[in-house]
């Protein structure tokens, strides 16, 4: 039954009383136990609690009180954002039994919405990935074709709403996590504009870049979602509240950067994406052709600046204060095998980050990383006096067969090529299924305009 709902419909017939949210949620974990083991999107499940918690949403509804705005909602988080009293791996073996003391600050407040986590999902350890195949745990295969992969790092949540696990999910994205698995799954996935939404509780990658997000069916869900998490909060201080507004145009002017749709992208993601620019056009939106010019370095500045804030914000896991503790014959002993515990990933890139932050290599790598990452956000800055949005594809390709890239490193970090710049320059980014492949249409706004991204999308969607 939650294969025909959205998060709106839900509501009417949870509030209708064509189900109770106890009868719904016994209905839809017997499906999890059931289609995730082939799927594998979760990494544990909340089945008690949120069981518990549809009781409650039932009793709500019965004594007539005032509903919150996601009543009885079912949502999946990845394992990257702290839910008090639940395990919270990363995907990773050093968190394997950890424990979230509190919760993330989007938790809070999908929680006061009313909001009932189903689970966690899997991802590739600390978000470092682009297929899932990273995580110490499992992998998360492709609801549209098992062979494949369902995208990363965020591929279990986007794997969750495909599958109707939940009505919605979050991820995180750094670099593409959110974007690149909603393609990759035909879902909708929002990176939203750096701040916008609190990273209070969410496990640091690279936090210039990371950015948590919702997932969904459409997006009208996505917009509902992100309306709820996002906003200022004390605890993160680079949040802060969406004032501005976009005065209402009549005609939509989209910028198709010249830059991304050349040689390496597949044939089929690049006609996908024509036919959808066509179905724009038809309604009305009027594209041109603008440049991006830094494009070409995007990967390698994002690459070294992910790394660097990385190999920092794990220094923390020595088995002291976080996770799992690895008793050794001296401290440095003890450090060493604690932090053996990471994956071949992580560690690459610890040493990676360590090495361009070292003495000697700061000024060559690191600093001239942070010199482009300027001029790739004032590329954009550039595009947005001239355009109101710019559409690109997700991804050069489709999903990819397990296996097919986790020996080569650097053919995994191609997979991010048109999502990475959207990062480094803090603006925020949709993707949505187009042409019924699973390719993403990715729509970039300038800063805070979620607003407008959400409205244009929806065009694609009314027929
Ligand atoms: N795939 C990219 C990486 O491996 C992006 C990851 C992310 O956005 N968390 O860094």
């Amino acid at each position: 039954m939650i294969e025909n709902l959205t998060i709106e419909n839900f509501l009417e017939k949870l509030k209708n009383k064509e189900f109770s949210a106890k009868e719904f949620f016994e209905k839809l974990f017997e499906k999890i136990e059931k289609e995730d083991k082939e799927i594998g999107a979760f990494l544990s499940l909340n089945k008690e609690g949120a069981i518990k918690e549809a009781e409650r949403i039932d009793e709500l509804i019965s004594k007539k009180e005032k509903l919150p705005p996601l009543c009885g909602v079912p949502c999946a988080i990845k394992d990257n954002i702290l839910v008090e009293g639940l395990k919270c791996t990363a995907g990773s073996k050093i968190l394997e039994n950890y424990v979230a003391p509190f919760d993330a600050t989007v938790i809070k407040k999908l929680k006061e919405a009313g909001a009932i986590i189903v689970g966690k999902t899997n991802l590739d350890e600390f978000a470092m990935g682009s297929s899932t195949e990273y995580s110490a745990f499992k992998v998360t295969r492709n609801p549209h074709d098992l062979e494949k992969v369902p995208g990363g790092s965020s591929g279990g949540s986007a794997a969750a709403v495909a599958k109707n696990f939940c009505l919605f999910s979050l991820g995180s994205d750094t670099g593409g996590s959110i974007r690149q698995p909603a393609g990759f799954c035909k879902v909708v996935g929002l990176k939203p504009t750096y701040g916008a939404v609190s990273r209070f509780g969410l496990i640091a990658f690279a936090s210039s870049l990371d950015q948590i997000g919702p997932m969904t069916k459409n997006v009208r869900d996505c917009e509902i979602v992100f309306e709820i998490i996002k906003g200022k909060d004390p605890l993160d201080s680079t949040s802060v509240e969406i004032e501005k507004k976009f005065e209402e145009k009549k005609e939509i002017k989209v910028g198709i950067p010249k830059e991304y749709l050349v040689e390496g992208i597949e044939p089929e993601v690049k006609s996908a994406f024509e036919s959808a620019v066509k179905k724009f056009q038809e309604k009305g939106v009027k594209f041109e052709e603008i440049s991006l010019p830094h494009t070409e370095y995007a990967l390698s500045c994002y690459y070294i600046i992910a790394c660097a804030e990385a190999s920092s914000n794990l220094a923390r896991y020595d088995g002291l204060r976080y996770g799992n503790f690895c008793e050794g014959k001296d401290i440095f002993d003890t450090y060493s095998k604690t932090r053996a515990l990471f994956g071949k990933e992580v560690k690459r890139r610890i040493i990676l980050g360590t090495f361009v932050l070292s003495a000697g290599y700061y000024e060559a790598f690191y600093l001239k990383a942070q010199k482009v990452r300027r001029k790739i956000k004032e590329d954009f800055e550039r595009a947005f006096e001239k355009v109101d949005l710019i559409f690109t594809p997700v991804s050069p390709t489709l999903p990819f067969k397990i296996g097919e890239k986790i020996t080569d490193p650097l053919k995994m970090y191609l997979s991010d090529i048109f999502t990475v710049s959207v990062n480094l320059a803090g603006v925020p980014a949709i993707s949505i299924p187009i042409e019924n492949l699973p390719v993403g249409l990715q729509i970039i706004g300038p800063h805070f305009s979620e607003s407008k991204i959400f409205e244009t999308a929806k065009l694609y969607e009314r027929n």
